[in-house]
């Protein structure tokens, strides 16, 4: 057995009957034969969590459970209906019952009162989880998946706590630390860190470059000598956008088997646009490198960690997600390498202000010695209008195109600055500021701001506000509708004055480019671009000035508007790239930095060292950096 279980279970006294003790991730987990130690266990638990420093979770062996018909009826007589409870989910080998209510808070009753009354009755832990006011197939798909694979995933989370824990002790050891560059290394596109010590191998993203001219070089560099997959302990993805999540469903192909830690929303985000991805390869003639299989198996791999929660992930590094405020659930990795020797953080992609939707990145760290920032928008000729100068161009530029009886077409991401647009539309027009007119969503815009409804804790604090005491959610704005099909969108276009939101952002192929075709000619049309526009893309040719084009044999002679709106980025600007250093709580020793172009990259690496007087560095792909 396990030294860390044998020592738990030295605390442990006999009456606690316990049956089984195992893992599950970094946590601890004891079933219990005796009833009332399980209700009231006194101390006991808090006294071992005090000796070793980890979490630990009692729960009931299968025969104390209530029958799970009889269960359902209790936990159903007990819930006030205004909660929307849904689903009864019984996880058998966990000795826990999933509650699925609209209204969670409803469900869960003043200070925890009502999960108690199920527990003490029926002796099944009960979780509450929110069913989004939207119905997201890709979040109820995920939830099926790991409920369908309960006995799966005991067995793969109490094999991952005794790879964490093998070998534990709390000793301090000598350590050193190096970082290779596998992508995004003076690039945008596809971010892969892989981070070494003695004991662990761990991957820090793992992205696509969609715009990459060779395929070759759309992938992150797995060839480099030091990467072996069947030694690779973790994967650690910050955010769901493609260039750093799009390549994990590849490594389960390729054989991995360790877990993959993500946010909750990230998690639902990365396997929709993997799904997305795999489409608009099929629809571009692009080879498909991975299958929906291998999706599911990323899914059944995947540990979730909330935002501020300490986790070890290896037996020599415990990592914390910090709020990223880039998109939903994204986040910044905190790693504690050593137990507490050297503090790292790696900021995956950032925005150090809060936007309509979300927080701002956070910079307060229980400690930190070396940092690994982007730099999309570190150059010194990188400057952005700020967010309300834009939002003030975008609204009069729908309404000088609603007052003359056009449509605007807005080319976006499917995640990030769509859900932020939509915000600031539902804001204005309740305020005024803007009349109702129809905004249409097209299918996967629609897909993640469903997502977007299953987890509005993740909200800015005035967003959730909004939510739960104003019933106020802005996504359920009767002012925007899905468009799916052919059919619908042909409707969209006979009717009158509106705003359409779709991708691509760039305008390399997707539903944009469908409207633009049909809008194009009408100079009471506006398009209005707010997303980075890559170059040879359709979007940064008309942003240029080109008005004549011939796509897929139609001869297009543009007369519609165009604005482009800079200042929606997820990203920090220069500005808050240097700002957020300085307002760091307590100063690295080196800085590293990352996805940018070259000369961002560059650029910013010596702006910080002047101003900080701290060592920096701008690595290229394959380079590798020892830190300690
Ligand atoms: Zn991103």
């Amino acid at each position: 057995m396990n030294e860390l279980l044998k020592e738990v279970l030295k605390y442990v006294p006999e009456k606690a009957e316990i049956s089984e003790s195992g893992f599950e991730g970094a946590n601890i987990i004891l079933y219990t034969k005796n009833k009332d130690f399980f209700l009231d266990s006194g101390d006991v638990v808090k006294t071992i969590v005090d000796a070793v420093k980890k979490r630990i979770e009692l729960r009931p062996d299968k025969s104390l459970l209530m029958e799970e018909e009889k269960a359902e009826k209790e936990i159903r007589k007990l819930i006030p209906e205004e909660a929307g409870l849904a689903n009864v989910i019984f996880d058998i080998p966990r000795s826990k019952v999933i509650l699925e209510a609209s209204k969670p808070g409803l469900a869960i009753g003043k200070s925890g009162e009502l999960l108690k009354e199920i527990k003490r009755k029926t002796l099944w832990i009960p979780i509450v989880r929110r069913t989004p006011p939207i119905k997201s197939l890709i979040t109820e798909k995920i939830r099926s998946v790991l409920y369908e694979n309960n006995d799966f995933r005991k067995k793969f989370l109490n094999k991952v706590g005794e790879r964490i824990y093998g070998g534990w002790t709390n000793e301090k050891k000598d350590i050193w630390i190096r970082v290779t560059f596998l992508g995004a290394g003076r690039q945008v596109g596809r971010s892969c860190l892989l981070l070494q010590t003695p004991e662990s191998r761990v991957l820090l993203d793992c992205g696509i470059d969609v715009a990459a001219q060779d395929p070759e070089d759309s992938y992150p560099m797995l060839d480099a000598p030091e990467f072996d997959i069947s030694k690779l302990d973790a994967v650690i993805v910050t955010h769901p956008h493609v260039d750093h999540s799009a390549f994990v469903p590849y490594l389960y192909k390729m054989g991995f088997e360790g877990p993959v830690y993500f946010t909750e929303p990230g998690r639902d985000v990365a396997s929709l646009m993997a799904l997305d991805y795999i489409s608009v390869s099929q629809k571009e003639n692009r080879k498909v490198i991975f299958s929906s299989t291998d999706i599911k198996e990323m899914v059944k791999h995947s540990i979730t960690l909330e935002y501020d929660e300490v986790t070890d992930i290896t037996p020599d590094i415990r990592i914390t997600f910090y709020d990223a405020g880039h998109t939903l659930g994204s986040a910044m990795v905190h790693l504690n390498i050593g137990n507490g020797l050297h503090n790292l953080v790696y900021t995956g992609d950032m925005n150090y202000e809060t936007s309509n939707l979300l927080s701002s990145a956070i910079t307060r760290f229980p400690r930190l010695e070396t940092l690994i920032m982007e730099a999309t928008y570190g150059g010194s000729n990188d400057n952005y209008p700020d967010r309300r100068e834009a939002e003030e161009l975008l609204v009069k530029t729908i309404k000088t195109t609603i007052g003359r009886g056009g449509k605007v077409l807005m080319p976006v991401l499917g995640t990030g600055r769509a859900q932020e647009i939509m915000v600031i539309l539902d804001k204005m027009i309740r305020n005024g500021e803007l009349e109702k007119i129809p905004v249409y969503i097209q299918g996967i815009v629609w897909d993640i701001t469903a997502i977007h409804t299953a987890y509005p804790d993740f909200f800015n604090s005035n967003v959730r506000k909004m939510v739960f005491h104003k019933d106020q959610n802005p996504f359920l704005n009767e002012v925007f509708k899905r468009v799916g099909s052919r059919q619908e969108m042909n409707e969209v276009l006979e009717a009158g004055p509106c705003v359409i939101l779709a991708t691509s952002g760039m305008m390399v192929g997707g539903a944009s480019v469908e409207y633009f075709k049909e809008l194009a000619d009408n100079p009471k049309n506006s398009l209005i671009f707010s997303s980075y526009l890559g170059r040879n893309s359709l979007g940064r040719k008309i942003n240029d000035g080109e008005r004549e084009f011939n796509l897929d044999g139609k001869q297009i002679s543009m007369k519609m508007e165009v604005a482009a709106i800079r200042g929606f980025t997820g990203h920090s600007t220069r500005e808050r790239l240097i700002s957020f250093v300085r307002h760091l709580n307590q100063k690295p020793k080196r800085i590293i930095l990352l996805h940018g172009d070259n000369s961002n990259c560059l650029d910013l690496a010596s702006t910080l060292h002047k101003m900080f007087r701290i060592e920096t560095n701008a690595p290229k792909n394959l380079e590798a950096i020892r830190i300690k």
